[in-house]
């Protein structure tokens, strides 16, 4: 059985006392297994990061730039690998694992322009005979602590932006399907990138901890479930660095009488069940105005979850396994509290078995109806296939359900009436907005996060906030006077 260890300075490390089982999802067999750092391993990756700082917050952004360059190639090259590598471990199917390092990939695509992204600003005669501008400086060792449900796209969110801009990084991926990054640091390599420059440490809260109290990391980038977001950015705060912490979601997406039905059936069928629910911007509430058109939506939708095409990610299928047996029975249970609390469960995929594969860790797709504000299903996240329809009379209560809800990351709404649309992209609270587009994910080239506690900190990842966040403004103010005076007052210009 394969080992994953660590990539600290441009070499594989192992941790010879604690390791953790990696399953393939779709059999329940552990296939791998893989090092969990110890506070020296953390300590040994930023050895390496801190000393390959120097070196690389001087290679000119131009030259950082054509690293990424060969890293964007490699990738595009060895797409098709890393798709298959993310399946195996997370059990998404292999088309939406594909879409995934898309994604990705457009964030190194983004880095790729980074001269144009740190050239700062520069004004001439800010008085007589004194000009000024800005510098966007690197921090110097940063680190990226990443959850299992997007192994490759979450990290591609935070390294490439960091390293152009002139960062040494360490990855602390999910245990749970940790060889995606292993993968990437491989290509890294071969792109030109000096060792020591990117580091993975593989591990759990040790590995997390060390990170945190680790007074050379300047800066932390998170995403993951609440509670440990609140954590990271409390314990890294408190240590004094920078951090950005995305958490976890409850997305609605709000359907108007008028909306194009089939088209909110379609998107909520991709937008809910797709890689079974387990993505932050997932949508797991449908917000039906009138009884109506809730109605209509679940008697077209509730067919299409029965039929879902569920199986091996490698098959290609529409929805794969859980990540892992302790997740899916952690849905399976919500499932439970959602009919205990008086819910009408439309579709029950609690019993679904996918032939050959009795050990995967499958679930069916499940839908609610009639889902209220106090229950749990509606409260919690449960990151799994599970849609709750809640029914409500009209456009303002649907808006102040979502403003309501603790979680803030995706909404949206679908509608032909543009005023509508208008009215609640304005006044909802949330940091990402779509309109009749059931998952609105920014483009690299835009920021991505959410508001309220899918977010601690003020600063979004990638896109101009991901450079805001890997970089410290420095603001330099010139003269060469021919004469010398003392000056008594406070300077102002003239
Ligand atoms: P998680 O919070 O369990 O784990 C995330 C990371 O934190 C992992 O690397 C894990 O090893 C580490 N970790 C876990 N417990 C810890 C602890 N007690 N102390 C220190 N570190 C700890 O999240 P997950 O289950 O891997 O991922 C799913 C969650 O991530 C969902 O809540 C989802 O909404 C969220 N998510 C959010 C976004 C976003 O952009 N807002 C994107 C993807 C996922």
């Amino acid at each position: 059985m394969s080992l994953i260890k660590h990539h600290i300075g441009g070499i594989a490390v192992d941790s010879p006392d604690r390791h953790a089982d990696v399953f393939d999802p779709a059999t329940g067999a552990v296939t791998r297994r893989v090092a969990l750092a110890s506070v020296d391993d953390v300590r040994t990756a930023v050895d390496a990061a801190q000393a390959a700082f120097p070196g690389w917050a001087a290679t000119t952004p131009l030259n950082r730039a054509r690293v990424m360059f060969r890293f964007k190639e490699l990738l595009e090259r060895n797409a098709g690998d890393l798709a298959a590598i993310i399946t195996s471990e997370h059990g998404k199917v292999l088309s939406d694992a594909r879409g995934e390092v898309t994604r990705g990939l457009e964030v190194v695509e983004f880095a790729c322009g980074i001269p144009h992204l740190v050239k700062g600003e520069h004004s001439m005669n800010v008085g007589r005979d004194v000009d000024s501008w800005t510098e966007y400086a690197p921090l110097g060792v940063v680190a990226g602590i990443t959850p299992f449900n997007f192994p490759a796209m979450v990290p591609l969110w935070m390294f490439p932006v960091a390293i152009a801009c002139g960062n040494t990084f360490v990855l602390k991926p999910s245990e749970r399907d940790p060889s995606a990054a292993n993968f990437m640091a491989d290509l890294l390599k071969q792109a030109g990138l000096p060792d020591g420059v990117f580091n993975v440490v593989h591990g759990d809260k040790v590995a997390v901890d060390a990170l945190l109290d680790e007074p050379r990391v300047q800066a932390i980038s998170f995403v993951g479930s609440t509670p440990i977001a609140e954590y990271i950015y409390a314990r890294g705060s408190a240590n004094g660095k920078r951090v950005q912490a995305l958490g976890g979601a409850k997305n609605h997406m709000v359907v108007l009488p008028d909306a194009d039905l089939d088209g909110a059936v379609s998107a909520l069928l991709g937008a809910g069940y797709g890689s079974a629910g387990e993505r932050c911007m997932a949508i797991s509430v449908a917000v039906c105005v009138g009884d109506a058109t809730a109605d209509a939506l679940v008697a077209k939708l509730a067919p299409k979850v029965a039929a879902l095409k569920i199986g091996p990610g490698y098959l290609d299928p529409e929805m794969g396994p859980l990540v892992t047996g302790a997740h899916r029975d952690k849905v399976r249970s919500y499932v439970d509290a959602g009919v205990a609390e008086g819910a009408t469960l439309v579709v029950d995929g609690r019993g679904h078995a996918v032939d050959g594969h009795g050990d995967g860790f499958f679930l069916g797709g499940c839908l609610f109806d009639r889902v209220t504000p106090e229950m749990t299903i509606y409260r919690e996240e449960i990151f799994g296939p599970v849609l709750c329809v809640v029914r409500v009379p009209d456009f303002d209560t649907a808006l102040r359900l979502v403003n309501e809800h603790e979680y803030g990351n995706g909404t949206a709404i679908f509608t032909r009436d543009g005023g509508a649309a208008r009215e609640f992209a304005h006044r909802v609270q949330a940091g990402m907005v779509g309109v009749n587009v059931p998952i609105p994910v920014p483009m690299a080239f835009h920021s991505f996060g959410g508001w309220k506690r899918s977010i601690f900190g003020p600063l979004h990842v990638h896109g101009p906030d991901g450079v805001r966040f890997y970089t410290r403004l420095k603001t330099i103010t010139a003269r060469w006077p021919e004469t010398h005076h003392a000056e008594f007052v406070m300077p102002t210009m003239k």
